[in-house]
């Protein structure tokens, strides 16, 4: 009997890692991705230990170890470089969790994913994007342009923040769900050659002036990728996007206005960096657990929680999904005992036993994040001068509570799992 066809939504973050899972586990998964070919994607991603501990399950974490350089410090400052506060805990955190936190290209971790499917014969279908999904009582099939469609046992969505998969199940629970919600926020981001100033420790930096907030971690042993965030509204949307060589020279100048008597390690990235992308933050009202799901289909990721970045635990968030998802699917291995047992779990009740308690158990942390880093955002780019001073306060007394900082991990990194 040929294993049940699983149809994975988007070949992001969480779409691969799932792929990966469902194979070991004795599925036949098919990942579906529209964009024509898989590669270029956007600046860089801070893992942490709880979704590099899910990338280590996949086989990918020292990979992504070694083209970067596991971060040892949080250090934050003004706008000018004073230090505000500084803290080595990251440095612990491979002792405690089990994996560190590691800055990468987007672009490594996108490329090292697909190869991973390919690698373990997954299907993977490029140039495929999914319009519309029409469930049965025990199969989904999937409608893609061109049309094309495929029938499976169940559909996963990954398809992130815009996801048609999550409009669909809202659709048809009756609900018309519109675009994002646009954070007031906007980013500009690249990775450049690591400035001298910054070689010396591998650290996340964050630098705070009014209504202007940068940020920056390594992304490799001579690249740290940065990211300037500002209040903006959306009256130039047309211009969030990678920009073309030929812009680049402008983009520079602009930001380099923006950021006159900053830190000049920042103007120093800014002014060498080779590509210069900028983009809006949304992320979206959070769902009540029970629209996760409908009869043959689950959200995961972004689908089901799109953030803001300013926590760094989109992704993470994903991969945790992602683990807790195909953790309470049941194995099925021809010939064994149980494998009959165990298809009859994919029949009729899958979203009463498997889908339900998934997004119960997912819901409330991801929700929690989600809030969190909006207010993470809003105040890091705090404007005026009472509202400067209050945060560059807050943060300076928050260094001075490492038990309050390490309760705080304490409480997101151990996560998906507490072994090795
Ligand atoms: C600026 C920025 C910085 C960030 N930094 C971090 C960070 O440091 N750490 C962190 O943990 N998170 C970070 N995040 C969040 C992180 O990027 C997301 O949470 C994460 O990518 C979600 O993974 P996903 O697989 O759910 O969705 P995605 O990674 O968005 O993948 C969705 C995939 O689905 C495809 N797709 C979309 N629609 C369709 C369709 N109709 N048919 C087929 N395919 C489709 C897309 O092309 C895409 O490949 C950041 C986000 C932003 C915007």
């Amino acid at each position: 009997m040929s294993p049940p066809v699983v149809l994975i939504i988007g070949c992001g973050i969480a779409g691969p890692v799932l792929g990966n899972f469902f194979k070991r586990k004795g599925y036949h998964p098919i990942v579906f991705e529209k964009v024509p070919e898989l590669g270029d994607a956007g600046a860089s991603l801070m893992l942490m230990s709880n979704g590099l501990k899910v990338l280590n399950l996949v086989g990918l974490a020292d990979a992504l170890k070694t083209e970067s350089t596991p971060l040892q410090e949080f250090w934050d400052a003004s706008q000018s470089g004073k230090v505000l506060g500084r803290s080595d805990l990251p440095s612990t955190f491979n002792d405690r969790y089990y994996q560190p936190a590691v800055g990468v290209r987007r672009t490594t971790v996108s490329i090292k994913l697909k190869q991973m499917l390919l690698d373990m014969d997954v299907d993977v279908r490029e140039g495929w994007e999914l319009i519309d999904i029409q469930e049965n009582e025990d199969s989904v099939t999937a409608f893609f342009d061109g049309g094309r469609s495929v029938t499976g046992s169940f559909l996963v969505g990954c398809d992130g923040i815009k996801a048609v998969s999550r409009r669909i199940l809202l659709r048809n629970q009756g609900i018309s769900e519109g675009p994002p919600t646009y954070t007031g926020l906007t980013q500009t981001a690249g990775i450049s050659e690591t400035p001298e100033a910054l070689r010396q420790t591998s650290a996340m930096r964050n630098w705070y002036g009014d209504g202007v907030h940068v940020i920056s971690y390594p992304v490799g042993p001579n690249h740290t990728s940065w990211a300037v965030t500002q209040r903006e509204t959306k009256e130039k949307e047309e211009t969030w996007r990678p920009y073309r060589p030929d812009e680049i020279p402008e983009q520079r100048q602009q930001l380099s206005s923006l950021l006159k008597g900053w830190d000049p390690a920042i103007l120093q990235m800014v002014n060498s960096s080779e590509r210069i992308i900028k983009f809006g933050l949304f992320d979206r009202e959070e769902l009540k657990p029970e629209q996760w799901y409908s009869r043959r289909c689950v959200l995961v990721g972004d689908a089901a929680h799109p953030t803001s970045p300013h926590l760094g635990q989109g992704a993470n968030q994903a991969m945790e999904d992602c683990f807790h998802l195909s953790h309470s699917m049941p194995f099925l291995v021809p010939g064994s005992g149980q494998y009959e047992e165990n298809l009859q779990i994919l029949g009729k009740n899958l979203s009463q036993e498997i889908f339900r308690p998934f997004a119960e158990k997912r819901q409330p942390r991801t929700s929690l994040l989600v809030k969190g880093a909006r207010t993470q955002g809003d105040k890091r780019v705090a404007s005026g001068v009472e509202a400067c001073r209050q945060r560059d306060s807050d943060i300076a007394t928050a260094y001075t509570d490492p038990a309050a900082m390490l309760a705080r991990f304490d409480s997101l990194l151990p996560e998906p799992f507490q072994t090795l």
